[in-house]
């Protein structure tokens, strides 16, 4: 029976309630959580506040050399993390490893490499010396989708500033932080500096953002529960740092390499079974170009073969849950319904059991249209027409969100000048790499604040003036 993990020891949830682990590519009980309860995350924030003041003073050499250490243990077991995430996740093994395991172990050495060089004590201003001071007890509350790289991009971070943490993870795809978190004990992390409680997000994640002893709230998940969070926040006027979801724009200007772009578009849309934040879910292609932009992301998609995460060849694995499938084919059933075309894809399951969908492609997309602003969390590709590039840019600064997005034109220089003008934390110029260390996080309703790299160590910091 899995446990709780409080105060540098397995303990039992107080609730006595556990929560079903299901595997999506089988439909079967795959393994049991505790749903934690509002005493267990009392007890993992007194925990935390207790660890605080030793933690908070220690070098940071020796806080590089906890992280550098969880880092290499991660790689050391990854095929047995990738193996759990794929079956929790249902994400195809090969990815499971590189993009879910082996990337956040990257990430994890990446602050121990930063430690090696920040400079927390600021320099002088005047007659004030600045100093960097880490914010304090740390909340952090994270999604399925990517379930190790989202704690990761978190408690990397606020390990490295300093922070004590209390972890909750996703209550839908569990298992690898169980795995992390028994690594931060055979490393023998100090008692109190990880806390992990799993369990509901209205129950564990509402006491972590409402509890004063909690400094910070860092959230990853949906802009709904995001809202919900930040206000539960404000009453104690916590520090908050919002990773929420993306409706991204590919915007593929009419002198760019057309076969290219689509091909990459369709990756960038459909990665992770499109259960992916910044997944490129809109393509805007000039209306010149349209029908053949159409015709190559329907062949390209139909490479994406589906089937079981660790099977040979899957590109495509199950959605994580059936609320997740029934999401999904709602907005495949309301497209059609608004006027776009379904020209790839369909509402049945290819599959005997699990939960499945196809690739989908919707053509014939106007702006506004749900399909076009609202973030589905699925295999599913809005291919919109522009006329000029003002309209396209319009177009990708048309939704709520703006967290990602892309730009292929024949120069650099060309798509760099649209780049700019995308309101969005990140944007890919021609098919530019995910990037570990550059900031990530979103504009407007896509977040608040930046994780990875630099910056998301300072978002862990307090900044103090010390006049002389
Ligand atoms: P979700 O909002 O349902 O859940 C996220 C986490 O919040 C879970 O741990 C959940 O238990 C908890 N939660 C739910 N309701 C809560 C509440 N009322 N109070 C406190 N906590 C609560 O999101 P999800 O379905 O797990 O993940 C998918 C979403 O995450 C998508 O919208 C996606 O775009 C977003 N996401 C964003 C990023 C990013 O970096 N911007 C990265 C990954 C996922």
């Amino acid at each position: 029976m899995r446990q709780l993990y409080v105060n540098g020891a397995w303990v039992p949830s107080s609730s006595g309630e556990t929560v079903d682990v299901i595997n999506p590519a089988t439909e079967e009980v795959l393994d049991q959580v505790p749903a934690g309860s509002r005493a267990d995350v009392e007890a993992a924030v007194a925990a935390a506040r207790d660890a605080f003041p030793e933690w908070s003073g220690t070098s940071p050499e020796r806080r590089a050399g906890y992280l550098a250490e969880a880092a290499r243990l991660i790689e050391e077991r990854a095929p047995r993390i990738a193996e759990t995430i794929a079956a929790d996740v249902g994400a195809p093994l090969p990815f499971a490893l590189k993009a879910q395991t082996l990337l956040p172990a990257k990430v994890l050495a990446s602050y121990a490499d930063l430690l090696g060089r920040y400079a927390f004590d600021a320099g002088k201003v005047g007659n004030s010396l600045i100093v960097r001071e880490p914010v304090g007890v740390v909340g952090a509350i994270t999604p399925w989708n990517y379930p190790l790289n989202q704690v990761i991009c978190k408690v990397a971070p606020a390990l490295a500033a300093g922070c004590t943490v209390v972890l909750k993870p996703s209550e839908v795809a569990p298992l690898a932080v169980y795995a992390l978190a028994e690594i931060f004990h055979e490393i023998g992390l100090p008692p109190g500096v990880v806390n992990m409680v799993s369990g509901h997000g209205p129950v564990v994640g509402e006491a972590i953002a409402a509890h004063p002893g909690v400094d910070m709230v860092s959230f990853t998940g949906s802009t709904r529960a995001g809202r919900r969070v930040a206000g539960l926040a404000a009453e104690t006027i916590k520090r908050v740092a919002l990773e929420l979801g993306g409706k991204s724009a590919n915007v593929i200007l009419p002198d760019a390499d057309l076969e290219t772009a689509v091909k990459a578009g369709v990756a960038g849309a459909f990665i992770n079974s499109g259960q992916t934040c910044s997944a490129l879910t809109r393509m805007l292609v000039h209306w010149e170009q349209y029908d053949e932009a159409v015709r190559l992301a329907v062949g390209f998609a139909r490479a994406y073969t589906v089937g079981d995460p660790l099977a040979e060849g899957t590109r495509l694995g199950p959605l994580v849950s059936a609320a997740q499938r029934d999401r999904v084919i709602r907005y495949l059933n309301q497209g059609q319904e608004e006027g776009a075309r379904l020209v790839l894809g369909s509402t049945d399951n290819p599959m005997d059991r699990g939960y499945y969908v196809e690739p989908a492609i919707f053509a014939g997309v106007e702006p506004g249209m749900a399909v076009e602003q609202e973030e589905i969390f699925g295999p599913v590709l809005s291919i919109v027409p522009f006329a000029t590039e003002d309209e396209a840019v319009r177009i990708a600064n048309g939704t709520p969100y703006g967290l990602a997005g892309a730009v292929w034109a024949a120069t650099e220089e060309r798509a760099l000048a649209v780049a700019r003008r995308l309101r969005t934390g990140q944007v890919a110029v021609n098919g530019g790499r995910h990037n570990p260390l550059a900031p990530f996080g979103g504009y407007k309703q896509s977040g608040v604040g930046r994780e990875l790299g630099e910056a998301g160590l300072e978002e862990h910091l307090e900044v103090k003036a010390i006049q002389l």
